[in-house]
């Protein structure tokens, strides 16, 4: 059947984006179909990644499109929310697909963040966690309004097994604080839930495996309020290319709810001066969760 040019096209458009994010498996759902059934693996290999490697097949929680927001749904005591650009970047397009949105435990019935803990398990999907001593799974109230989403553990965090216990945890326990908030009044997770080596960043490939826990988490705690701490969690949550020092004290649309990005306690550690910067953030905030829809 002759393909019309504009969608064959677009249709490689999609494919060369998808392919720079690094990602060259696609399905397609036939119409009707409730559920896709993945094709017997034809070999031990592949039967490991389906099982290891969730993220890479059919597990990939959708991250909440980002939306330009309603005026009637922006407080009026809270800056406009900034739209993204209309071509989303990064990870979070990771859960769109060229077809349909694709499958998610989360899709279903909500999952509880024990399920997805227990989805997680003793977890080898990627390189991170040759180097571990504890998964960090996330810390909190599974109701929160508010989530912290950082980057990844460092040592305090990998021996404890707990998100933000070193010294930029308790940077950030004050500022929880200062915003008239307890610690176990939020939740508090990062992209990546192992520690890199060396505190380095996080590589994209650790990140696209990792993440979708997160997303899967935030989705299953419904936040008014997602605060992305430094860039890896703005590129991952927002799939945002610009820089933290451009967009932070901005919030943005993610999904139904809003996500503000601030820079990283651990930034603020090596730059005190900047404390008062994040703090006029975190003060956002605090007017953003006073203000009710
Ligand atoms: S960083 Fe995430 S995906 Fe990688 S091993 Fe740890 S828990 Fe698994």
């Amino acid at each position: 059947m002759p393909v019309d040019e504009r969608l064959r096209q677009q249709l490689a458009a999609w494919l060369e984006f998808y392919r720079e994010l690094g990602i060259e498996d696609f399905y397609r759902r036939p119409p009707g179909v409730g559920e896709v059934r993945q094709p017997a693996p034809s070999n031990p290999r592949e039967a490991r990644l389906q099982k290891e490697e969730p993220a890479r097949h059919t597990e990939v929680a959708a991250a909440p499109a980002i939306t330009k927001p309603k005026p009637e749904e922006t407080a009026q005591s809270v800056p406009p929310a900034q739209a993204t650009p209309a071509i989303i970047g990064g990870l979070h397009a990771r859960s769109l697909n060229l077809f349909e949105a694709p499958p998610s435990p989360a899709r279903g019935k909500p999952e509880s963040l024990e399920e997805i803990r227990a989805d997680l398990g003793d977890c080898q999907r990627c390189r991170l966690a040759a180097g571990r001593k504890m998964i960090v799974f996330g810390q909190g109230n599974p109701h929160a309004e508010l989530v912290f989403v950082g980057e990844g553990p460092g040592a305090d965090e990998d021996e404890q097994g707990l998100p933000f216990v070193g010294r930029a945890g308790q940077l950030l326990n004050r500022l929880i604080q200062f915003i008239g908030m307890k610690r176990e009044d939020v939740y508090i997770g990062n992209v990546v839930k192992c520690r890199p080596p060396g505190n380095r960043t996080p590589e994209r490939d650790e990140i696209e495996t990792c993440s979708p826990f997160l997303f899967r988490q935030i989705e299953a705690i419904r936040p008014r309020l997602v605060c992305c701490l430094g860039a890896p969690a703005v590129h991952t949550l927002l799939g945002l290319k610009e820089g933290i020092t451009k967009i932070r004290g901005q919030f943005f649309d993610y999904g139904s709810a809003k996500a503000l990005a601030t820079f990283h306690p651990a930034y603020i550690l090596r730059n005190p001066r900047e404390e008062k910067i994040l703090r006029e953030d975190f003060e956002k905030i605090r007017k953003f969760l006073a203000a009710r829809p």
